[in-house]
C-alpha cells in the first residue's frame, strides 16, 4: 500500500559486513517508522551488539568521538546523508535524575533492550534482512500498528517516559505534524497523539523549562519546517507546551482585530504561517510570517471595527528580537526574521509613491530583502482572510524598484567620498564628514542626476561653509527623511481604516 523505498548499498554493506562477522544488525529507528511509511529516511541507522571497538575494527575509516556507542562509518557515497552511517552498539539508559540526560549509558545484550529505551511506539521498531531475503521487523510495542491507525504512543508509561527526557513533549506533537503528508495545512492532520499519552503531556507539561532551549528549538523547527507547521503550533497550544516555547503568540488569543480583518490575532498570525508553509517557503520566511502581528495585542487601541494597532511593527520587531534570543537561533536567521517583522507593514499605492519614495523605501528595508517582504506581505493578506485583489500594486512596486534598482540609495554608491570630502575642505575624519554625507545622500535620493562627480565637489564646499551646528541639523532633517515614505505611510493607513 505504500511507496517502496529503496534501501541504499551503502546501508545494506554495513549491515552485511557485521553480519559476515558474526554479529547481529538492524536497522532502527526512524528509518524504520519511515521505511514503512513509504517515506525517505532523513538518515539511516544501525543498532548491532558489536562494540564500539569492534564496530572500528571492521570499518576502519570510522569517526567515534562520543560518549554513546555511536560510531559514523564513512562511505563513499556523494549523498549527505549517506556519507555517515551511524552505528550505535545496543544499549539502555540509566536513570535520569535530571530529566534530560541519562547518568550512564549501558550496553545491552539485546535488541528488544535497546528498543525498550526509545520514545514512541513508531519508533521503536528495528529490522533486519533474513537469508531469504525478506525483512523481519521487530515491533515489541505494536509500532506497525501505530503506524496504520497513526497513532502517537509512548513506550510504557507516559509519566514515567517524560520525567526522563521531557524532550519527548515536543517531539510527541513534532510527529503528529511532520508524519502527515496526506492533509495539505490547514489545522488538521491525520495523526493524533494516544489519550494517555496526551493526559500525560498535559499534566506534565512544565518539565519542559527543564530542557535546553536549543533542543527545544531543534523540534519547534521541524514543527515550523513541516506541511502542517499551523496544526503543529495549534496542537502544542492546545497541550500546553506553548506557554514554556513561546508564550507571546498566545498574546493573541482570542484578540480581535478591525474592519480590515476577520480573525483574532492569534488566527491571522497562524493562517500567515500556514500559507508560507503550502508555498515551502524558508524557514526565516515562516517564522517571519508566524510572528509579523505578534506586537498586535500589546498595542491594541480600541475595541471592535474601528480598533487601531499603531506602531505594532516595532513592537513585535521588539518581541521577536527576544523570542529568538530565547530560543538560541544564530545571529544570521534572527536578524532576518526581526527585519522581516519590523517593515513588513510597507505601505504603496500606485500613482502615490514617487521614485525617490521608492528609493528610501529600499534604503530602509535594503534591496536584497525586497523578495521575502513581498512574501511576508502575500502571507499576511492571504491570512486575512478577506484577501482583497491587490497584487497589482506589488506588480507596479516591483515595476518601480525595477526602475530605480541602478540609483543610488547607500553612501557607498555616491560619486565622491569622506576621502574627497577631507582633502577638498582640508578637514581631518570627524563628525562634519558624516553630516556632509547624508546630506549629499540625501540630494541624489531626491534626484539622482545629481550624482556627478563635479556638481557634488561644489555642494561640498558650500557645505564645508556651514557651521558644524547647522550642518549637523541639515544632516538630521535628511535622515528624518528617510523615514517620511514610512509616515506618509502611516497617515494613509490611517486614512484606509477611517482613524483620525
Ligand atoms: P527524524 O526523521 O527527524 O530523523 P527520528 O525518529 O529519526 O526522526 P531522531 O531524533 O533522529 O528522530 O532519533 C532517532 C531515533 O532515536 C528515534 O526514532 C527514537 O527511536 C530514538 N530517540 C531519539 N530521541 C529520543 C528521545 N529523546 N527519547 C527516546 N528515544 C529517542
Ligand atoms: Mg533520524
Amino acid at each position: 500500500m505504500f511507496k517502496e523505498i529503496n534501501i541504499p548499498k551503502e546501508v545494506l554493506n554495513c549491515l552485511d559486513r557485521l553480519d559476515n562477522a558474526g554479529f547481529e544488525a538492524y536497522l532502527v529507528g526512524g528509518c524504520v517508522r519511515d521505511f514503512l511509511l513509504g517515506i525517505e529516511p532523513k538518515d539511516w541507522d544501525i543498532t548491532t551488539n558489536a562494540r564500539p571497538g569492534e564496530i572500528q575494527k571492521l570499518f576502519p575509516n570510522n569517526v567515534y568521538e562520543n560518549a554513546f556507542g555511536t560510531v559514523g562509518v564513512k562511505t563513499e557515497s556523494e549523498d549527505p546523508k549517506l556519507k555517515i552511517i551511524e552505528i550505535t552498539t545496543y544499549r539502555i539508559e540509566g536513570r535520569y535524575s535530571d530529566k534530560r540526560h541519562p547518568d550512564e549509558i549501558k550496553f545491552a545484550k539485546t535488541v528488544e533492550e535497546d528498543i525498550s529505551r526509545r520514545d514512541f511506539t513508531i519508533n521503536a521498531m528495528a529490522m533486519k534482512q533474513t537469508v531469504n531475503g525478506k525483512w523481519q521487523i521487530v515491533d515489541p510495542y505494536g509500532g506497525r500498528d501505530d503506524l496504520k491507525k497513526k497513532i502517537i504512543k509512548t513506550v510504557g508509561s507516559p509519566a514515567e517516559r517524560f520525567n526522563e527526557d521531557a524532550l519527548r513533549l515536543v517531539r510527541a506533537v513534532r510527529f503528529s505534524a511532520e508524519l502527515d503528508f496526506s492533509v495539505k495545512g490547514g489545522s488538521v492532520s491525520g495523526w493524533k497523539i494516544e489519550k494517555k499519552t496526551e493526559e500525560a503531556i498535559k499534566k506534565e507539561s512544565g518539565l519542559l523549562e527543564m530542557i535546553s532551549k536549543e533542543r527545544i528549538r531543534d523540534e519547534f523547527v521541524k514543527i515550523i519546517m513541516s506541511d502542517n507547521a499551523k496544526f503543529g503550533i495549534e496542537e502544542l497550544e492546545r497541550v500546553g507546551l506553548l506557554k514554556h516555547i513561546i508564550p507571546e503568540l498566545r498574546e493573541g488569543i482570542g484578540v480581535g482585530q478591525n474592519k480590515h480583518h476577520i480573525y483574532t490575532v492569534w488566527e491571522h498570525n497562524l493562517r500567515a504561517l500556514d500559507y508560507t508553509a503550502q508555498k515551502k517557503y524558508s524557514l526565516e520566511i515562516r517564522l517571519a510570517a508566524l510572528f509579523h502581528d505578534i506586537g498586535k495585542p500589546k498595542t491594541k487601541g480600541g475595541e471592535g471595527p474601528d480598533s487601531t494597532f499603531y506602531n505594532h511593527e516595532v513592537v513585535g520587531a521588539k518581541m521577536a528580537v527576544k523570542i529568538m534570543d530565547r530560543l538560541h537561533f544564530s545571529k544570521n536567521i534572527s536578524e532576518q526574521v526581526i527585519h522581516l517583522v519590523r517593515y513588513h507593514l510597507f505601505y504603496y499605492n500606485v500613482g502615490e509613491v514617487t521614485e525617490a519614495g521608492v528609493r528610501r523605501f529600499l534604503r530602509r528595508v535594503g534591496p536584497e530583502n525586497v523578495d521575502d517582504l513581498i512574501k511576508i506581505r502575500e502571507a499576511d493578506r492571504i491570512g486575512s482572510g478577506v484577501p482583497k485583489a491587490v497584487p497589482y500594486k506589488i506588480r507596479h512596486l516591483l515595476f518601480m524598484i525595477e526602475k530605480v534598482k541602478r540609483d543610488p540609495i547607500s553612501p557607498k554608491m555616491l560619486k565622491v567620498d569622506g576621502m574627497d570630502i577631507m582633502k577638498i575642505l582640508g578637514i581631518p575624519p570627524g563628525p562634519q564628514v558624516g553630516h556632509i554625507l547624508s546630506v549629499l545622500l540625501e540630494e541624489v535620493i531626491d534626484n539622482p542626476k545629481k550624482n556627478e562627480k563635479k556638481f557634488l565637489e561644489e555642494e561640498i564646499k558650500k557645505l564645508g561653509e556651514l557651521n558644524l551646528d547647522n550642518l549637523k541639523k541639515m544632516a538630521e532633517a535628511a535622515k528624518e527623511m528617510k523615514e517620511e515614505f514610512e509616515e506618509e505611510a502611516e497617515e494613509e493607513i490611517k486614512k484606509k481604516f477611517y482613524v483620525k
